[in-house]
């Protein structure tokens, strides 16, 4: 789903699904139609804004911030939520001295690294990366 994408979602009123619920005569799903809008910044990645050109009791127009989580369709395809694939993880090698210190390298995916040692803070390489590398 993009900005500026008509669609039709249904989502799941997790409220009425719910046995305490104090509305039985809520509707099990919602159903919006409308174009996909950019949300405010502060709302996470887990919702859309949804533009249903409707006017709400305030005559403005209606959006509705609609979780993802919640959707169980699309346009009328089966629709579940997954979260970004998680980013793989640093590689953390622990590297022991000349002088039998410990130090942390950080190995990351992009390829770069660094060390907690003195060496690394000054110049920006040192000799317990490459050992990191070859564990
Ligand atoms: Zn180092």
């Amino acid at each position: 789903m993009k900005i500026g994408e008509m669609v039709k979602v249904s989502v799941q009123n997790r409220s009425a699904v719910l046995s305490t619920n104090m509305y039985p005569n809520e509707p099990k799903t919602y159903v919006y139609e409308g174009e996909i809008v950019k949300g405010p910044s502060w709302l996470g990645n887990d919702f859309v804004c949804i533009k249903t050109g409707k006017l709400d009791a305030l005559d403005r127009e209606d959006v509705k911030f609609v979780n993802l989580k919640n959707v169980i369709s699309v346009n009328d395809s089966d629709f579940s939520f997954e979260n970004e694939p998680a980013k793989s993880e640093d590689k953390i090698v622990m590297v022991t001295g000349s002088k039998g210190d410990q130090y942390t390298v950080t190995l990351k995916d992009d390829g770069t690294a660094s060390c907690t040692c003195a060496g690394y803070g000054w110049r920006g390489k040192c000799k317990h990366i490459e050992q990191a590398k070859e564990k």
